[in-house]
């Protein structure tokens, strides 16, 4: 591996952990970010500057007063994110007061090839926090993954992913033939 100023780097495997920032847009709106270039949100997900400007997801700073930070740019959070901005537009609109958001982390799954994952378990699914791994994790994984192909496609469309991925695993040579 070669670094910007052509020092080379000699490794059998090369882990990339260089972190992620919000896109450069954000920065050119006037408006707040995070050192992530992200905009700095209330816990109404409203701007700091513009409380008509409403941001969630990965674009959005928005405090996470349990772990002193702020929420983790994480799929889980955008989506809590998503549910609680469709309630707080709804209450907007109907002139009643902005509610707050908060987050709450459910835990990590990771996926480690075909037949294994890790993972921590937390909060609401197991009122306090736990490791697992293996087939245990794996079937999770797989689970969460279908439930989010579900909520994308329909029951149908999930089924038919499932099929069509079994099949090729059934298929498909284990390595790259071209
Ligand atoms: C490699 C990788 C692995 C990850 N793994 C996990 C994981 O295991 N678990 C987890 O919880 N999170 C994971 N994440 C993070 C997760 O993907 C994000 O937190 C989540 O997708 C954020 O959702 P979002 O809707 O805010 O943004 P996104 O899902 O990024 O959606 C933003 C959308 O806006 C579109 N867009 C961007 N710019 C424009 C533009 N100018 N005009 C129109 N459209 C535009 C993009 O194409 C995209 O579709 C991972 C992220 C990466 C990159």
């Amino acid at each position: 591996m070669l670094t910007a100023s052509g020092k080379r780097v000699d490794a059998d495997l090369t882990v990339w952990a260089a972190g992620i920032t919000a896109p450069a847009v954000l920065s050119t709106l006037g408006l707040p970010v995070s050192r992530m270039g992200q905009l700095i949100v209330k816990p109404t997900l409203q701007s700091e500057a513009d409380p008509d400007i409403f941001a969630f997801g990965d674009c959005a700073s928005c405090p996470w007063p349990e772990k002193q930070g702020a929420v983790p740019p994480r799929a889980q959070a955008a989506h809590q994110q998503a549910m609680f901005l469709y309630g707080a537009l709804r209450a907007r609109l109907d002139g009643k007061p902005l509610p707050s958001f908060s987050f709450k982390d459910l835990g990590s799954l990771v996926s480690l090839g075909h037949f294994s994952a890790v993972g921590s378990l937390m909060g609401g699914l197991i009122g306090g926090s736990m490791f697992i791994e293996g087939l245990m994790a794996r079937v999770m994984y797989s689970s969460l993954y279908r439930m989010h192909v579900m909520a994308l496609h329909g029951a149908v469309g999930m089924g038919l992913d499932t099929v069509t991925h079994w099949l090729r695993s059934k298929t498909s040579p284990r390595v790259k033939l071209h």
